[in-house]
């Protein structure tokens, strides 16, 4: 058994949209394999995202993520702020059914419906 490390998923419909593990980066490799295969049956991205910590170990001063799936690549260095853009492109590529209601459902609730 293998835990995922995160899901992306979009907040209005709640579909996945990618899956990533993440490891402290210790220059040790992370098994991926399961993940990679679990994305490849789901059709959605997969990466792999090693974390360094900042000095005083609350927050995270750096990564390097790889991909899984659909490419392999191996880990390019990222700063928090790139890390973060690239798992919120997951969100802005997705073609949301949940938005196609959104306008019907925000009055509903607008009128206490
Ligand atoms: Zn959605």
């Amino acid at each position: 058994m293998i835990d995922i490390d995160d899901c992306e998923y979009c907040n209005r419909c709640g579909a996945p949209l990618g899956f990533v593990e993440t490891a402290f980066d210790n220059g040790r490799h992370k098994a991926t394999t399961v993940t990679r295969l679990l994305a490849e049956r789901c059709g959605l991205p997969a990466y792999l995202a090693y974390y360094t910590k900042t000095d005083d170990g609350d927050d995270i001063s750096s990564f390097r993520v790889a991909e899984l799936f659909p490419q392999r690549t191996f880990p390019s260095a990222m700063t928090p702020e790139e890390y973060c853009r690239k798992l919120q492109r997951l969100r802005d590529e997705h073609f949301c059914p949940g938005t196609l209601f959104a306008g019907v459902r925000e009055e509903r609730v607008r009128r206490g419906l």
